[in-house]
Parts: structure tokens; sequence; C-alpha cells
């Protein structure tokens, strides 16, 4: 790995509890996009920059810039989120941004130019927490946001996206300009905490991350006939919910046997009382695999178990597209670096991939990406138990600096 100055990993988890004691605390983080503790946020990243002489910039897309000029470009940018769920964690999002403000810190303390330029990038509601769009700043940036789908979004106050968006300087109809950005950035890289339980299963601090898990997100609508509970044959019946039933239990079967993951997160049954059979169900999948063909062997395998069920049943079936997206690969050189940077610091020695969505998966559309991921504690996220022992942060966070070194000195 190529030689660079050291990151204070130390000095880098006193931010992130100085962060905390700020916009967080016993109760979780509070840094809910576009609100005041997120805003407060970014002034104290704004003043942490401005003790190493840099001045943060905003693009049309409300994400965060700063650039430590290198001696040469495209930069290697850095970074991950600031904002968090409601009484999210100390960790999510804030330390990739910690991390990266660590290593540009680094680097200014030499007085010497890094290879290439490093830019600081802090993405503007990654948690889509408050509207219900994730990723919105990296989105914008890769160029597959669209501005004119969201314009219809509210709160739960009733607020319309665009006016608290305009609150923030943020104009959505004029947020895809900020991909120009991109035409200066070589590369990203992301430090994050992996949220689930395979590190901390492993003993492991940290790993590598090689991509993101593809997703197919629906609503299955079964329609039968609501019928009286005491009167109704069980043979006469067009029971919805037993179709919908016996499908929730195939989308576990067939995800476990195509090794992904399936969620059936979601039940209606109407008209949803004690004595009636239901008439109607819907039910969610959220199917979730890291290669394109198995998650369509998956999500093909439960759209014929609920044809089946409801064809059984004498009900019918519509299909509601919600949310889809193809499993995401990184950039292998880099992957390479961050798997022997992660390896180094005692990680595992084979990259992960993410069940969850990153700003660097929106990324690796427009740009080459790798992940490190630092371990979690019982695998919580989202929530104000959220921690990760800090030898395992010390460790993961001096790989990334690693990790930045090596990619800094590679052709991006
Ligand atoms: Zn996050």
């Amino acid at each position: 790995l190529a030689a660079g100055p050291e990151i204070d990993a130390g000095a880098v988890v006193a931010d992130l509890r100085e962060l905390d004691a700020l916009t967080g605390g016993p109760a979780g983080a509070r840094r809910v996009c576009w609100g005041e503790d997120w805003r407060l946020a970014r002034d104290w990243l704004g003043e942490k920059l401005g003790e190493i002489g840099l001045t943060p910039e905003r693009d049309e897309a409300g994400n965060v810039w700063a650039y430590l000029e290198g001696e040469r470009e495209p930069a290697l940018a850095l970074g991950s989120h600031l904002d968090s769920v409601p009484s999210g964690g100390w960790l999510d999002g804030c330390l990739g941004v910690a991390a990266a403000l660590g290593v540009l810190r680094a680097w200014a303390g030499t007085g010497r130019r890094p290879p290439r330029t490093l830019a600081l990038l802090d993405c503007a509601d990654e948690e889509g927490a408050r509207f219900g769009r994730s990723l919105f700043g990296s989105s914008a940036l890769a160029g597959s946001l669209d501005p004119g789908a969201l314009a219809s979004l509210t709160d739960g106050e009733g607020r319309a996206i665009g006016e608290v968006l305009a609150g923030n300087g943020v104009a959505l109809e004029r947020a895809l300009d900020a991909g120009r950005r991109l035409e200066r950035i070589g590369g990203y890289l992301e430090l994050h905490i992996e949220q689930g339980p395979v590190l901390e299963s492993e003993g492991l601090p940290c790993a590598a991350v090689a991509g993101c898990a593809g997703v197919e997100r629906e609503i299955l609508a079964f329609s039968g006939q609501a019928a009286h509970a005491g009167t109704t044959p069980m043979d006469r019946r067009r029971d919805a919910g037993l179709a919908a039933a016996e499908t929730a239990l195939a989308v576990e079967r067939v995800a476990v046997d195509g090794g992904g993951v399936g969620t059936t997160g979601l039940v209606e049954l109407d008209p949803g009382i004690v004595t009636a059979v239901p008439g109607a169900a819907r039910l969610s999948i959220d199917l979730r695999h890291a290669d394109p063909e198995a998650l369509a062997r998956v999500h093909g395998g439960i759209h014929a178990t609920a044809h089946a069920a409801a064809e059984r049943r004498r009900c019918s079936l519509a299909i509601e597209p919600l949310w889809r997206i193809a499993p995401i690969r990184f950039d292998p050189g880099l992957v390479a670096l961050a798997v022997a940077a992660t390896a180094a610091a005692g990680g595992r020695a084979e990259p992960l991939i993410s069940g969850a969505l990153h700003d660097a998966a929106e990324l690796a559309r427009a740009l080459p990406v790798a992940m490190i991921f630092s371990s979690s504690s019982r695998g919580l996220s989202h929530a104000k138990e959220e921690d990760t022992p800090e030898p395992d942060l010390i460790a993961a966070i001096e790989a990334f600096g690693e990790l930045a070194s090596a990619a800094a000195a590679t052709d991006l």
C-alpha cells in the first residue's frame, strides 16, 4: 500500500462523540435531513473544515463538498452522509464523513500536497426519513434522480418537498445540475457501519464491500370475496387472506433456497374483522440478492407461487411495483485495495455484499467506487442502540485511511 500520512483514528472517534453530544445523545441522533439539527451538524462540519483551512461548498442538490488540492486530478472523493433517521444511531453516515475529514486533516497536517486532490463529500438526505426518498443527493449526482417524480411528496406535517428544500437553499428542479461536480472526480470511497451481524459474529473489526444487493419491491394485491365467517362453508370461500399467507411463507422459503433475503413487512386484510373471510389482501414483498440472475429467479418463483395460490383460492392477483434496483458491483481495482487495507487491519479476507443501499451505490453508476464496513454491535442500526466497539472503529478508520492513500496514488 502506498505511503501517506497516518490518519488519527482517535481524533475521528472524538469528532464523532462531539457530534453526538451536539445533535444526538441518549435518545438517539436527531439529524433528520433538511431540519435544524442537521443544519447544526453541517455547521459543525464547516467549523472542522475551517480548522484545516478548507471552506465547504454546496452543490445544487444540497451536497457539501470540500477540496484539498493535490498534485493532479481527477480528484478522489471520500464521504458519506451526516443526516440520520429520527432517534437514529451515532455512527450511521457520520462515521464516513468524519473519516473523510480525518484523511484530509492528516494531509493538511503534513504541509505536503496529496498525490491527487481529495474531495470530502457529505451527501444530502441519504436516509429519506422525511419524504420517503432515500439517496437524494447521491442520486442527483449520479443523474438517476427524477425531480418531477418527487415534486408531489409531502412530509408527515403535509409540507411539500419543494418548499422544504427551498428553505434549505435547494431548488428541486435544478438538483440534477449537481452532477457537474463529478466531472472533477475520478473515484469515491466510503466508510460505513455494517448495520448487520456478520462481522460481529465472525469476531472481525472490518471488511471491504464488493457491491450492493439488488432489490425488487412490490405490493401483491389479492382480491376474493368477503363473506360471513359462520355461514360460508370452507369449500365455498374465496379467501384472499390465505392466498397472501401462502405467498408470505413462499417468500421466506424461496429466498432461503435462493441464497438471498426476502421480507413481507406489510400485510393488510379487508374488511379486517374477526367475523369475516378476507375479501382482499395486500402483501408487500422486498427481495434482495447480490446476483441479478438469482434475484430474477427468486422474484419469478414468488410470482409463480402467488399466481398459483390466487388461482387455487379463486382470487385475482394484481402486482403493483414499488421500487427496484439492479445489483451493483463496485470497482474491482478499488475493492482489491480495500481488501488489502482491511486485511492488514485484522479484517475479513473476503469482501462482503451490502444488503442495505448507500450513497456509494448511486455513485457507482458514475464512478469507480469501493466501501469499507466496520462491525456493528448486535447488528443494530437506525436505532439509538447502534454501536461499534471502539477497537473495531479504530481498525476500520485506519483501514480507510490506508485505502484512501493507496487509491490516491493509483490512476483513477
Ligand atoms: Zn447510512
